[in-house]
């Protein structure tokens, strides 16, 4: 079984298209999604309807859907984040917003569990980033790989028993004695430093997890974003990466 692990995909369909589009061509047989389908560009009924037809083996929700759903209070964001949602909840009707209701806040299944941020409160929606971080989520898992998102930077991180390092290639065999936290990146709106579209895919049968970064029309999802009336900022960002 082949599962690509997507993230973050911010209303940003030209991203997620082309992800879809690499997916197919690497045999997937599965999708896992970790969070945060709407929120930032311009595109949300869309993403929400195209994760909807992909029908995920697992999904869990993000911040951002959990806005939309009424599940967290919108104080939780800063003032540009906040008018895109607003925004966006005027645009989805309310079988959409059911659809974001129903996500878990952690999947826990087979060898894998999903969660948008940390297992240690996944609710608060913390930011982690280093390595040493990390330990927040490898002391309370109960499987050998977390899938995370949320940052918007990918990468993995491998736990020892004893400290956490994170692993400078972008594939990894899953060594059963360790433990895993992958940040799959950000489908649309990477912050890494690379613009391109981040995804994950773990094939169960090999035990192997690849990162994946997919090249998509940018300058598309920027030209919506500021016709729409959405902040600016979050067009320009997307060429940085950032
Ligand atoms: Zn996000």
């Amino acid at each position: 079984m082949r599962y690509a692990v997507i993230s973050d995909v911010h209303s940003n369909l030209e991203a997620f298209q082309a992800v879809l589009d690499d997916a197919s061509s690497a045999a997937i047989d599965e999708y896992l999604y970790v969070g945060d389908v709407v929120g930032y560009a311009a595109d949300p009924k869309a993403c929400v309807e195209m994760l909807g037809s992909l029908r995920p083996k697992a999904a869990v929700a993000g911040n951002h859907d959990w806005a939309i759903a009424g599940l967290l209070d919108l104080e939780w964001f800063n003032e540009s984040a906040k008018e895109a949602l607003v925004w966006t909840k005027g645009l989805l009707d309310d079988a959409e917003v059911d659809y974001l209701k129903r996500f878990q806040i952690v999947y826990e299944g087979g060898d894998i569990t999903l969660v948008h941020s940390t297992l240690e409160n996944p609710k608060r929606f913390d930011y982690v980033y280093n390595a040493g971080e990390m330990r927040r989520t490898t002391d309370l898992m109960k499987t050998t790989v977390c899938f995370v998102g949320h940052t918007h930077v990918a990468g993995i991180f491998s736990f020892d028993g004893e400290k956490v390092e994170r692993i400078r290639e972008n594939r990894v065999k899953i060594d059963q004695a360790r433990r895993y936290v992958i940040n799959v990146g950000s489908v649309g709106q990477p912050r890494d430093g690379d613009p391109r579209a981040s995804y994950a895919i773990y094939d169960a049968a090999t035990g192997t997890v690849e990162m994946r970064r997919v090249e998509y029309d940018i300058a598309a999802a920027q030209r919506k974003i500021i016709h729409a009336g959405l902040p600016p900022r979050f067009a320009v960002r997307l060429s940085g990466g950032y």
